[in-house]
C-alpha cells in the first residue's frame, strides 16, 4: 500500500478499518456500503456477488463490492450465519454540507453473538455471547443472550466446571483472554472464539466498576460477586465487548443472575449429547430429538424456558411441586388449554421486540407485533382468572399480572394498522394522534380537495363561473380568466402572466395554500419521525414492565406445554421422594415411541432401591438395553422439569445429577471413538457421583480389546457400587458376560436381561426387562437378522459351537467350510509335518482371540472375511 498515492476517501477508509481489523468493513458511499481489498474479496465469495476493482485502470487495483444499503439486511444475515463480524461505517455528516470528504464513523459492529434482529435468531433458542476468564485456580464464566438482555455467569474454582457449561450453552460466540487456552477435551467444540487482551478487557477494578454501572448498585456484595473476581471479570469482557460493538448503552439489560448449580439437576454436556435431548447423536435437529416430543410452547419465550429448564431441571422438591400442580390442573382441563393455547398463539416475542425497541432498532412492523400481543392478553387474564380453583404457582403468576394497557392504548391510536417499513418516509401515525400532524396529512392527503375548494369559493363571490387553476412550474399555482369570458378580476387577484387567449393571477391566499401544500410533505416526514423517535423511547422506558410481562407469558407457556405433552401422549404425573428410590411401572421411551408409534411399544418396569440399586444389563445386540436406560435417564430428567412422564406409574427419588454415558463404538457417528474420551468420561463420573446421582453406563468398556475392556467394566463396576455411601443408582448396559458373575458378590448388584425367545432358529426380541443374566449374546442371530447371507451364519454357528466346546484352552480344531473351492482348502494328506492340533497357526491363533460375545454383526462378518483370506494366503 505504502507505494500507492492514497486519495483522502482511502486514507479515511484504511484509519477505520484499522480498528477493526476482524471485521469486514461496510462502508457507505451513497446509496452503498461498499467493501474493499481482502474484505471485498471474502465478501464476494461469501454472498456471490461480483467483484470489481475501484480502479481498474490503475496499476494497483483495489478489489471492491458493494450491496445496496436498503437491501444490506438480508447480507448481513448470510455472513453472520456464516460467523463473520460487521463493522457497519456510515456517513455521519451531512453529505450536502460538507465539502470535500464527508465525515464516516462506524456505528456498530455486528457479531453473531450480539445480534438481536430475527432473521438472525432461532426463536425458541436463546444467543449467547459468553466470556471465560480462569487464572489457574479460579474463574468465572458469563454470558448475555444480548437479544432478551438475559445475562448470567458461574464462578468456579475448576475450569472444567466452566467449560461444562460453556459446552451445555453452546453460545455463538466465546471472549476469551488473548493466552487461555481451550482444554483438550474441550478441543473439538465447534467454538468462535474472540481473543482479547488480558488487560483492559478481563481486567478487574474495570470490570467491577462497569458491572455496578449496568446494574445501578454501589458494591459487589449486592450482587454476591464481592469475592469471585474471576466472574467479574468475565462479566467484565461481556460488557466491554458489547459497549464496543453496540455502540448503545446497556440499559436493556436486565438483573444479572447468579447460576447456582446446587440448586439443579446437573446433566453435563456429554450426558446431553448422550441422552440427545436437542440433538441426536448424529448432530441434527428435530426428528429422533427429546425436544421435538417435549415442545409444545405456542410463544418463543416459552420456547426459550422450555429450552433452559430442559437443560437444567430443578434439584429440590419445591419449585418441582408448585409447576406440576400447575401442569396438572391445564392436564385435567382440555378446554382451558385449548384456549390459553390460542390466547399465547396471538403474543409474539415480547422480550426481543422490546429489545430492539430500546435499542432503537425495532421497525414499525415491531411495534405493530407489540400492539397485537398486548390485544391478546386481557382475554388471556380474564381466561385464567374465571377459573375457580387456581394452584398456587398459578395465583402466584396472576398477580403479577400487567396488561400494560396504558401502552396497549397508545399503541392503538399512534400507529395507522399497517405502518410503512421506514420510519422516515411518513404515513406511520394515524389522524387524531397529534393536532400538528392532523393538518399536515390534511394537506398531503387532501390538498387537491383544498384548492379546489378555494377555486369554488372565487367563482360564487365573484361570479366567475369560468375561472380554472392551473399550475405550473415557474409561477406554481395560479387562477386563471380567459379573454373570451370578458369577466374582470376582482381587486385582490394579482396578475402574473398574460397570454394570448387569457390573463393568469394569484391571490394571498393561494399563495399560502401552496406554500403549504409545498411544505407539508416535508414537514409531516420530519414529524412523524420524531413523533416515531417520542414513541420509541416512550415504549423503551415500559421495558422492564414489558420483561416481566413476557416472563408471566413465558411461565404460562411453559406450563401449558408440559400439560400438552403429557394428555398427548398419555404420560404420568410422577411422585417425588426424597429418598433414592426410582420406581417406574409401564416406563416408554418418548422418542423412539414417538417413532415407531406408541403401539408399537413395548413398556418396561424398572425398579432401583437399596437392596437393588445397581442393575447390571445384559443381553443380545438390538434387545432393546439403549432403550431401556435412556427412557430411565428421560423419565427422571423430565420429573425434575415439572413435567408428567412417559410412564403408568412412577416414583422418582430426587437426584443430583444424571450421568449418562456411551460406550465408544456406539458413538462411532461423532468421531470421537477413542478409548481415551470413553476413560476420560468415565473417571469424571467416578470422582463426581453422589449418593443422589443416577448413572447410566451403556456399553462402557467397548472401545478397547476384548479383556482391557472388560477388566475395566468391572473395575467400574466395583468403584460404583462402593462410591456414595454404596447407593448411587447405576444401570450399566454391558455385553460382557463376565461380568454377571458379580450378583452376590457385590451388594446391590441385579442382574436383568431382555427377554428374548427363540423360535426355529430364530430368535424374538421381547422387548422386556427381566431379572437374571442372559444366556448368551446371539451375535450370530443377530448377524442373521441384519441380512448377513445364510452360508455366513451357518458356517458362524458351526465355529461358535466348535469354539464353546473349546473353552478350555486346548484350543478349538475348525474344519474348513466343505463348499471351498478344492483348491482353496489346504490340502491335509500333503502336509504330514502339519504342527500339532493346537500349535500356531495365524487363523487358530486369531479365533482364539475372539470373544464372540463382544462382536458386532458386521465384526463378525469382517473376521470371518479375514479369516478366510488367510486361509487362501496360507494356500499359496
Ligand atoms: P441394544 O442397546 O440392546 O442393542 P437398543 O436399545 O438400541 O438395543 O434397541 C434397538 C432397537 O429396538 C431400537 O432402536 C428400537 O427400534 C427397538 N426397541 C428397543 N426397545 C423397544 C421397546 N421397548 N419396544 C419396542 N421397540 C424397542
Ligand atoms: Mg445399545
Amino acid at each position: 500500500m505504502s507505494a500507492l498515492k492514497l486519495t483522502p476517501m482511502f486514507e479515511q477508509y484504511l484509519r477505520i478499518k484499522r480498528d477493526h481489523p476482524d471485521a469486514l468493513l461496510f462502508y457507505r458511499m451513497g446509496d452503498f456500503y461498499e467493501l474493499f481489498f481482502e474484505d471485498a474479496e471474502v465478501a464476494s465469495r461469501e454472498l456471490g456477488i461480483a467483484l470489481t476493482s475501484r480502479n481498474p485502470n490503475a496499476e494497483t487495483r483495489v478489489p471492491m463490492c458493494g450491496v445496496p444499503h436498503h437491501a444490506a439486511e438480508g447480507y448481513l444475515t448470510q455472513l453472520l450465519a456464516k460467523g463473520h463480524k460487521v463493522a457497519i461505517c456510515d456517513q455521519i455528516g451531512d453529505p450536502k454540507q460538507t465539502k470535500g470528504l464527508v465525515e464516516r464513523a462506524v456505528t456498530r459492529v455486528l457479531t453473531p453473538g450480539t445480534v438481536v434482529e430475527d432473521a438472525n435468531l432461532s426463536p425458541k433458542a436463546g444467543n449467547f455471547l459468553a466470556a471465560l476468564y480462569h487464572d489457574g485456580t479460579s474463574g468465572g464464566l458469563a454470558w448475555v443472550d444480548f437479544s432478551t438482555g438475559d445475562w448470567s455467569g458461574l464462578a468456579a474454582s475448576r475450569a472444567e466446571n466452566l467449560w461444562q457449561w460453556l459446552a451445555k450453552l453452546d453460545p455463538r460466540e466465546v471472549l476469551m483472554s488473548g493466552d487461555a487456552e481451550l482444554p483438550d477435551a474441550y478441543a473439538d467444540l465447534a467454538l468462535q472464539v474472540t481473543r482479547l487482551p488480558t488487560s483492559p478487557a478481563f481486567d478487574l477494578y474495570t470490570a467491577s466498576a462497569k458491572v455496578q454501572e449496568v446494574q445501578g448498585v454501589a458494591g459487589l456484595e449486592v450482587l454476591d460477586l464481592a469475592d469471585k473476581p474471576g466472574l467479574v471479570r468475565a462479566c467484565g469482557a461481556l460488557l466491554g465487548y458489547l459497549a464496543a460493538t453496540q455502540k448503545h448503552d446497556l440499559k436493556h439489560l436486565g438483573q444479572f443472575v447468579q447460576l447456582d448449580p446446587g440448586s439443579h439437576l446437573i446433566l453435563d454436556e456429554v450426558t446431553e449429547r448422550n441422552l440427545e435431548l436437542f440433538r441426536r447423536l448424529d448432530g441434527k435437529t428435530g426428528r429422533g430429538t427429546l425436544w421435538q416430543v417435549l415442545d409444545q410452547t405456542m410463544t418463543a419465550m416459552g420456547g426459550r424456558l422450555l429450552q433452559d429448564r430442559l437443560r437444567k431441571p430443578w434439584r429440590k422438591r419445591a419449585p418441582v411441586l408448585l409447576t406440576q400442580q400447575a401442569v396438572a390442573m391445564l392436564h385435567d382441563n382440555d378446554a382451558l388449554r385449548t384456549e390459553l393455547r390460542d390466547g399465547l398463539d396471538r403474543v409474539y416475542d415480547l422480550e426481543r421486540l422490546s429489545t430492539r425497541v430500546a435499542l432503537g432498532r425495532a421497525a414499525p412492523k415491531d411495534y405493530v407485533a407489540l400492539r397485537e400481543s398486548l390485544a391478546a392478553l386481557p382475554a388471556l387474564y380474564s381466561l385464567l382468572t374465571g377459573h375457580a380453583e387456581l394452584p398456587d404457582a398459578m395465583l402466584q403468576t396472576l398477580a403479577r399480572w400487567d396488561d400494560m394497557h396504558d401502552l396497549a392504548e397508545l399503541l392503538n391510536h399512534s400507529l395507522v394498522d399497517s405502518p410503512p417499513p421506514t420510519v422516515t418516509e411518513g404515513g406511520l401515525f394515524r389522524s387524531g394522534y397529534h393536532p400538528e400532524l392532523d393538518e399536515l396529512i390534511e394537506l398531503t392527503e387532501h390538498g387537491e380537495a383544498r384548492l379546489q375548494e378555494l377555486l369554488e369559493r372565487e367563482r360564487e363571490a365573484h361570479r366567475l363561473p369560468k375561472l380554472k387553476l392551473g399550475v405550473n412550474r415557474v409561477f406554481g399555482y395560479y387562477l386563471e380568466l380567459s379573454r373570451a369570458s370578458g369577466d374582470e378580476p376582482p381587486e385582490h387577484f394579482i396578475r402574473r402572466q398574460s397570454l394570448k387567449s387569457s390573463e393568469r393571477y394569484v391571490t394571498p391566499e393561494l399563495k399560502e395554500l401552496e406554500d403549504k401544500l409545498f411544505s407539508a410533505a416535508d414537514k409531516r416526514k420530519s414529524l412523524e419521525y420524531s413523533l416515531f423517535q417520542s414513541l420509541r423511547d416512550t415504549v423503551a422506558g415500559l421495558r422492564e414492565r414489558l420483561k416481566s410481562m413476557a416472563s408471566i407469558l413465558a411461565e404460562l407457556d411453559y406450563w401449558q406445554s408440559l400439560a400438552e405433552v403429557g394428555r398427548r401422549e398419555a404420560w404420568t404425573r410422577p411422585q417425588l421422594g426424597d429418598d433414592t428410590l426410582l420406581r417406574i411401572r409401564g416406563g416408554r421411551h418418548p422418542v423412539v415411541e414417538a417413532v415407531q408409534g406408541r403401539a408399537a411399544f413395548i413398556p418396561n418396569d424398572l425398579h432401583l432401591d437399596r437392596m437393588s440399586r445397581l442393575l447390571l444389563i445384559t443381553g443380545p445386540n438390538m434387545a432393546g438395553k439403549s432403550t431401556v436406560l435412556r427412557q430411565t435417564a428421560l423419565i427422571v430428567i423430565l420429573a425434575q422439569m415439572g413435567s408428567y412422564v412417559p410412564a403408568a406409574e412412577a416414583d422418582v427419588g430426587l437426584t443430583d445429577r444424571v450421568f449418562s454415558r456411551v460406550g465408544a463404538s456406539d458413538n462411532l457417528a461423532q468421531g470421537r471413538s477413542t478409548f481415551m474420551v470413553e476413560m476420560m468420561e468415565t473417571a469424571r463420573i467416578l470422582r463426581r457421583a453422589t449418593s443422589r446421582s443416577l448413572v447410566i453406563l451403556d456399553e462402557i468398556g467397548r472401545g478397547t480389546s476384548t479383556f482391557d475392556g472388560l477388566a475395566l467394566a468391572w473395575a467400574v463396576v466395583e468403584e460404583l457400587a462402593r462410591r456414595g455411601g454404596g447407593t448411587i443408582r447405576t444401570l450399566f448396559a454391558t455385553h460382557y458376560h463376565e461380568l454377571t458373575a458379580l450378583e452376590g458378590r457385590i451388594h446391590g448388584l441385579r442382574n436383568y436381561t431382555i427377554a428374548i425367545k427363540e423360535w426355529k432358529g430364530e430368535i424374538i426380541f421381547l422387548r422386556r426387562l427381566v431379572p437374571g443374566p442372559s444366556d448368551r449374546s446371539y451375535g450370530v442371530e443377530v448377524a442373521r437378522l441384519a441380512g448377513v447371507p445364510q452360508p455366513v451364519v451357518q458356517r458362524a454357528r458351526e465355529i461358535l459351537e466348535e469354539l464353546e466346546c473349546h473353552r478350555d484352552g486346548k484350543g478349538p480344531r475348525i474344519e474348513a467350510r466343505q463348499d471351498l473351492l478344492p483348491g482353496m482348502i489346504a490340502p491335509k494328506a500333503d502336509a504330514p509335518q502339519a504342527a500339532p492340533p493346537c500349535a500356531p497357526h495365524p487363523v487358530l491363533d486369531a479365533l482364539r482371540e475372539v470373544r464372540v460375545e463382544g462382536l458386532t454383526p458386521l465384526a463378525a462378518l469382517n473376521l470371518l472375511q479375514e479369516l478366510k483370506s488367510h486361509l487362501g494366503e496360507d494356500e499359496t
